[in-house]
């Protein structure tokens, strides 16, 4: 339970959009070392004098490949694994055809148990270490997610989704069923091992407003547990709210009179945003997840990460899978650099990076134990080879000759390319969680 990890060491310490030069952001030791102990970081520092100082500690070696902070998807669908790729529809024409069918399967133990060890195995392979995740509208759909997650000993983030209308019957709950569901499942679960607990209304169509106020007592009682849910995603779901709820103004008012929007609070996609929306987010501490491939796919529209970030609004970048279209961070943050590009606003891929590790802890309160390698955190971490595929490899020697090969453009390379071929290993509280073909955890 004592170990050295040799590699070259990066984490962020500092938002880059805070910084003066976003080069103040983070720290890269070439040849670093992370010192582990029971699961936790002893220490990071220099090989070398890491070596001497802690001669008894077992070396792994991983000093060809990047080590980092294991990536945060804060928002992800378990139940629709499966129907990732589905063809040919947009959000709400999606969600009957595909999503609603799929998901009355998750009414059955097993077949619940099953998927969710996919879709845990299918995170681990791409170097996502935590997530934030929708069950269904089932219970035993949230017990078998977090008795996956907990197989592996992840910290972990769940809840059963909230349902009462608008859906096939078989997939509803109703008020006093959902609060019944979500009480048991709280005292089961949040805080039990590493597992936290996310009060999840799917989105105003599918509740009505006394079982989204019946959310917001449940966060009220039980005020550390998180909230998600979408906002905003497509001009004709966000016609349809209004047409639901027409005392409200605006989409943002019903979340606000059900009491569902403080700092907890994980607002997906948000693309069709007011002015008056964006400072309410800010003002009320909520965060906007961006899911970008899940935009493309379902041509919900272009999200704009200037505005929000402009707006001072904090904002994390998630897969959204199954409308989002790959498990993959790297292919996550490459879309949501292209989405900028088309709005004239050019990402840095320090930003990036920052939004699906460390900013995205911060977020999520978490970061005194994940997302960076700061002393006494948890070592979720993930070994990257950042010269796999081959194209990689003579990008980089491209570079080097040019003199202008440096971390920035690593990471560059790697979400404008990579994917899970480039993560080697996953590691969950110092242990090995998931290693690719030919990457086997050597000792020195
Ligand atoms: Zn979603």
């Amino acid at each position: 339970m004592k170990t050295i990890i040799h590699g070259q060491i990066f984490d962020f310490i500092k938002n880059p959009s805070d910084c003066s030069n976003p080069g103040d952001s983070y720290r890269f030791l070439v040849d670093g070392s992370l010192v582990i102990e029971n699961g936790y970081i002893k220490e990071v520092g220099d090989f070398n004098s890491m070596k001497s100082k802690y001669s008894d500690y077992r070396i792994i070696d991983h000093s060809d490949c990047l080590v980092m902070p294991g990536f945060i998807d804060t928002h992800i669908h378990y139940p629709q694994t499966e129907i990732i790729g589905s063809y040919g529809r947009q959000l709400i024409d999606w969600l009957n055809e595909y999503t609603f069918s799929v998901e009355k399967n998750f009414n059955d133990r097993e077949y619940a148990q099953n998927i969710a060890r996919l879709f845990i195995k299918e995170l681990l392979k791409n170097g996502t270490t935590t997530s934030m995740t929708y069950a269904t509208q089932s219970a035993v759909s949230a017990d078998a997610i977090f008795e996956a997650a907990s197989e592996y000993n992840m910290r972990f983030i769940a809840g059963k989704v909230l349902m009462n209308r608008n859906a096939p019957s078989v997939i509803c709950d109703t008020v006093e069923s959902a609060r019944k569901d979500c009480e048991c499942l709280i005292n089961r679960w949040h805080h039990e091992g590493r597992n936290l607990y996310a009060i999840t209304p799917r989105f105003a169509i599918t509740s009505d407003m006394e079982q989204l106020k019946m959310a917001g007592e449940l966060h009220k009682k039980y005020p550390d547990t998180f909230i998600q849910t979408h906002l905003s995603e497509n001009p004709s779901e966000v016609k349809t709210t209004l047409e639901l709820f027409s005392d409200c103004r605006d989409y943002l008012e019903v979340y606000e009179t059900a009491g569902l929007v403080d700092d907890y609070s994980f607002f997906a996609h948000c693309i069709h945003l007011s002015q008056s929306e964006r400072q309410r987010l800010k003002s009320a501490g909520s965060i906007v997840v961006h899911c970008p491939t899940s935009n493309l796919f379902l041509g919900s529209g272009l999200f704009s990460l200037k505005e929000t970030i402009e707006s001072g609004i904090k904002t994390c970048i998630a897969t959204d899978v199954g409308a989002g279209t790959s498990f993959s961070m790297f292919r996550t943050l490459g879309d949501a650099y292209k989405i900028s590009q088309l709005q004239g606003y050019t990402v840095n891929s320090l930003e990036s990076f920052y939004s699906v590790t460390y900013g995205a802890a911060r977020a999520l309160k978490l970061e005194d134990k994940i997302g960076s390698f700061r002393i006494g955190n948890e070592a979720d971490f993930i070994v990257v080879d950042y010269r796999t595929p081959d194209i990689q490899k003579h990008r980089m020697n491209y570079l080097v000759n040019q003199g202008k090969w440096n971390v920035e453009n690593m990471l560059f390379g790697l979400q404008t390319m990579g994917d899970d071929r480039n993560i080697s290993a996953t590691y969950i509280m110092g242990m090995p969680a998931y290693c690719s073909e030919g990457a086997c955890i050597s000792e020195s």
